[in-house]
């Protein structure tokens, strides 16, 4: 899903220009739940253009999101180990998150936190 490092990203373009007016388009970053979302704007006809790896990855995120996962706490020594599950580790990877150092925190209650930031 995520392009080559190599790939040559019209979101690097200096000037885009609109499909349907022809104008000069603005670039914009939108900031949804933690994600950065490059894109392009025509202030003319109001069109807005997503980078696509931005808005795969933010997908992504929506879809796992939804997901409720139950999972085991293991003994390991005088603590207990949580795994996680494959498909949110992928994800996190291919963030480039640094998935072998987190923090964690009580948000409530019964509510523990996991940050990879
Ligand atoms: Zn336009």
């Amino acid at each position: 899903m995520q392009a080559s490092k190599n790939a040559i990203d019209v979101f690097d373009a200096a000037i885009m220009l609109c499909k349907k007016c022809g104008r000069k388009m603005q670039k914009g970053i939108e900031l949804k739940q933690g994600f950065k979302l490059r894109y392009w704007y025509c202030k003319h006809c109001g069109i807005k253009v997503y980078h696509p790896g931005d808005l795969a990855e933010y997908k992504q995120f929506k879809q796992l999101s939804k997901k409720v996962y139950k999972v085991k706490l293991r003994i390991v020594g005088n603590s207990y180990a949580v795994t996680l599950p494959k498909e949110i580790v992928r994800f996190l990877q291919e963030q480039e998150r640094v998935v072998e150092l987190a923090k964690i925190y009580f948000e409530k209650a019964k509510k523990l936190a996991l940050c990879f930031e």
